[in-house]
């Protein structure tokens, strides 16, 4: 038996407690991992707390990430004792998740935990700060480099943000981090913002262009906040756009991108290919500031998680909640 978060059907709702589970009902797969934690993602609230149909399987363990080590394995590329961690592929969407104490899951979805990173260190970067990461590099990709002009990071007290902010600020960015809570100011200049601006400057429906004044940005917020700063990007600059935290609509128009050659770059960390997430941890192992990750995250233990979900969702929770799930 292992303990678990199940999430389970009733009726049109949803509900999530913390059950004993049976090792035998843990899904196919060749590697076991005895999970030592995972993280509470955006997506897992949403999840938890059923506002938003995340889980497409019931009854459904949810955790879109985990870290852990190898318990059993039939995989040649993964030995039992290995330390692994695993980001997406559907986790605690269609398949059972990481905020539990066990895992059965396929080799090929696993990574290696870069020897940088403790377990707990993995969880605390967790997918939001992979995601961070992966929204770095498609700004490099873009050509993008720290002489270009300054980069924006919206929602920037939460997961994505805090984790965007300090390795951009590393790599020699100047960042200018939006957030609604400017009461987070000292937190994010703690981790490397040059300035604060708050949220009302970016969430009113704006003008289709505006005074141009970032060189690219890493937007978690979606709707208004993506369209103005779409409007503001300078010419040939680029927005990497990962999150909903404000809306799931978009109600821009095509300026920026036909009248300055903004790129709005698309980023998904879920069905990312594995090359891109290992080029991501190994970048997140020789470019994030490990001594800002105490700042950055706290820990909780499994059954808080559920409790924690709501405050997570309303914006509340300050960058990372590390789930230790023996506890
Ligand atoms: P968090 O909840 O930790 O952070 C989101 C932040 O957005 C909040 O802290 C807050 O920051 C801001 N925010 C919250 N509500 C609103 C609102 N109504 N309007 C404007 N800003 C708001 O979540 P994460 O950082 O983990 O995730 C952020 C987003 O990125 C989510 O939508 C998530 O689903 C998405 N995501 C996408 C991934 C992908 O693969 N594309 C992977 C990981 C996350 P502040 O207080 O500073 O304003």
């Amino acid at each position: 038996m292992f303990k678990g978060i199940l999430i389970e059907k009733d009726g049109n709702s949803s509900s999530a407690t913390l059950k004993d589970i049976n090792d035998s009902l843990l899904p196919e797969g060749d590697v076991t991992v005895r999970i030592a934690y995972s993280s509470l993602n955006y997506k897992d609230s949403l999840a938890i707390t059923g506002k938003s149909p995340v889980v497409r399987r019931f009854p459904m363990i949810p955790g879109v990430d985990l870290a852990g080590t190898v318990e059993a394995s039939s995989n040649p590329d993964y030995q039992v004792g290995d330390s692994v961690l695993l980001n997406g592929w559907g986790l605690g969407e269609t398949h059972w998740g990481g905020l539990a104490q066990k895992a059965r899951i396929k080799g090929e979805w696993l990574v290696h935990l870069p020897s940088a990173f403790s377990l707990q260190q993995a969880m605390a970067i967790g997918t939001a700060g992979y995601t961070a990461m992966l929204c770095v590099l498609a700004l490099e990709q873009h050509g993008i480099t720290p002489d270009k002009g300054e980069i924006v990071v919206t929602g920037a007290a939460g997961g994505v943000g805090s984790v965007a902010v300090a390795l951009l600020s590393k790599l020699g960015y100047r960042v200018v981090a939006a957030s609604g809570r400017m009461e987070e100011a000292a937190f994010l200049k703690g981790l490397g913002a040059a300035e604060v601006l708050g949220r009302a400057e970016f969430a009113s429906p704006g003008k289709p262009l505006g005074k141009q004044r970032w060189a690219g940005a890493v937007d978690v917020v979606g709707s208004h906040v993506l369209a103005n700063v779409c409007a503001t990007t300078k010419y040939g600059g680029v927005v990497t756009a990962c999150g909903l935290a404000g809306g799931m609509d978009f109600p821009a128009t095509v300026a920026p991108f036909i009248l300055r050659g903004v790129t709005l770059a698309g980023i998904d960390s879920v069905m990312c290919p594995r090359s891109a997430r290992l080029e991501a941890w190994a970048r997140l192992a020789r470019d994030l500031d490990i001594s800002k990750l105490d700042a950055i995250s706290h820990g909780i233990g499994l059954s808080e998680a559920i409790s924690s979900a709501p405050s997570l969702l309303a914006g509340k929770v300050r960058g990372r909640l590390v789930v230790d799930v023996q506890r």
